[in-house]
């Protein structure tokens, strides 16, 4: 009896202490000198929140991405709280406490300081039966009951061993309750428990392995990347407005180049943005396409990561230019003028992306604005600059349009020109419409011409541009 079990236990897997359904073991308590969180990384009022909930005799911890992050030594974008108050015991706590959601309510703690109100994520410890209120009747009190567990089981539902710790400000400890200190120093992202059986549960858990890979550059675990090759599909299964987040997510992580390129490497590309298939996966043929693409994505994540805003109208207008370039060409070809042929493009080019993952409306219609913008950075006489320059949007055209310029789809002139307008006084701009009158090539940017000129000469990576800002 004694030996079998031995035996047993010499058989197990490593791993086997961390799997999702065996996994009952106390947490690993990583103390200061291992974790070396920077104190000073932490926002104050996520301090104040799990100070509250402690003193009102309740545990509660900061958990999940800023954990990660704190122990990456990054400054975590926004922090979520768990704790084993329910959400109304948390809201008595604090004066401008929401509640927020039906199905698994959570509190939003705002804080209003001098810049923007910070938002504070509390949550309470949930239990791991899966799509816990579909085992439920419609009753709301037994739903909630069944909703709620230990912070044990609260650790097993969370998607990578990295997102998965809990750190206590009052005492610096980190508890670990699946390895993840252990994965941040090999660098791995592992998925808590059977890797297929989580991304059954839920497909955009193979998103966020990509975007998180990207992110950290840490490397997925074997087991975790395997099975995204034959479960990719399953991501068509999410509602649009949740993949379109997710897709936002990783399109505004900073490090948008390397997500694309891990979705690629992972098969994960196809149906979600048109112009991943046709640059992804041909990539000679669509040189032109993937230089623009590629620098609107380094510029996006160059002004992320030095913390300015990006407008993610106008990054879908870039991903979708390429597409949008195509069609207005053949409109023209077909014998369309030039602005309704740009317009019919920008239907055709909505229409084709929506059969995949549709874009939000607000979105859309920066886009749209953005576009129908390029075509009126030629007219360079009379009111039309003028006219121009007084549109709400114009700032984030003009950055479109230097984009154009630095990839060579555009004649650069123009971006030239137009960067002196904007600068120049009165009788300046006088001088620069003058001159343009007469260095007007005829059509300096319609995609006829633009087309020659890209034959004529090798478009260039040029230094990404303070594009994107809204
Ligand atoms: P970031 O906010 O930087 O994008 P994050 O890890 O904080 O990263 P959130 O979406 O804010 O991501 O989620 C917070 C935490 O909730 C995660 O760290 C993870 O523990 C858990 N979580 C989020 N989405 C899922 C999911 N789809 N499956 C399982 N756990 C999830
Ligand atoms: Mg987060």
């Amino acid at each position: 009896m004694i030996t079998k079990f031995i035996k047993r236990i010499l058989r197990r897997d490593p791993m086997e202490r961390h799997t999702y359904a065996n996994h009952t073991g106390a947490p690993k308590r990583v103390p200061k000198k291992s974790h070396r969180i920077d104190p000073h990384l932490l926002s104050k009022n996520a301090v104040k929140v799990t100070h509250t909930l402690q003193q009102a005799g309740y545990e509660a911890f900061i958990v999940g991405g800023a954990v990660r992050d704190l122990a990456l030594g990054i400054g975590p974008k926004d922090f979520d709280v768990a704790t084993n108050a329910t959400p109304e015991q948390v809201q008595k706590l604090f004066r401008k406490a929401r509640l927020i959601g039906r199905r698994f309510q959570i509190v939003h703690v705002t804080f209003f300081g001098k810049g923007a109100p910070e938002i504070i994520e509390v949550s309470t410890f949930r239990a791991l039966l899966d799509n816990a209120g579909d085992h439920v009747a419609e009753s709301g009190r037994i739903l909630r009951d069944n909703v709620w567990g230990t912070q044990h089981e609260d650790a097993a539902r969370r998607d990578f061993s990295i997102n998965a710790m809990y750190y206590d400000p009052a005492t610096e400890t980190v508890l670990d309750y699946h390895g993840g200190m252990a994965d941040m120093q090999k660098k791995t992202l592992r998925m808590i428990g059977d890797p297929a059986k989580r991304y059954r549960e839920d497909p955009i858990r193979m998103l966020r392995a990509i975007r998180f890979a990207a992110k950290t550059g840490f490397t997925l675990d074997a087991a975790t990347r395997e099975p995204i090759a034959k479960l990719g599909n399953l991501i068509h299964d999410v509602p649009s407005a949740r993949l379109f987040d997710e897709i936002l997510k990783l399109l505004m992580s900073g490090y948008s180049w390397a997500a694309i390129q891990g979705l690629r490497d992972a098969g994960l590309h196809h149906g979600l943005l048109p112009l991943l298939d046709h640059i992804l996966d041909t990539k000679t043929e669509s040189k032109g396409a993937n230089d623009f693409v590629r620098l609107a994505l380094a510029n996006t994540d160059q002004r992320i990561q030095s913390g300015k805003s990006v407008s993610a109208g106008f990054l879908f207008a870039t991903l979708l230019w390429p597409d949008l370039l195509k069609n207005w060409q053949q409109n023209i070809a077909k014998g369309m003028s030039n602005i309704p042929a740009l317009h019919d493009a920008m239907d055709d080019t909505i229409a084709t992306q929506s059969s995949g993952m549709t874009i939000q409306r607000r979105f859309e219609s920066d886009m749209r604005e953005i576009w129908s913008m390029q075509p009126r950075f030629e007219k360079r006489v009379g009111r039309y600059p003028y006219r121009l320059l007084e549109s709400p949007r114009f700032r984030a055209g003009y950055d479109f349009m230097l984009l154009r310029c630095a990839t060579g789809e555009q004649n650069p002139a123009l971006g030239e020109w137009w960067t002196k307008f904007i600068a120049a006084d009165p009788a300046g701009q006088e001088a620069l419409m003058t001159a343009a009158k007469t260095d007007n090539q005829g059509g300096l940017g319609n995609p006829q011409a633009a087309a020659k000129r890209r034959r004529r000469r090798k478009p260039k990576i040029a230094t990404p541009t303070e594009g994107a800002a809204s």
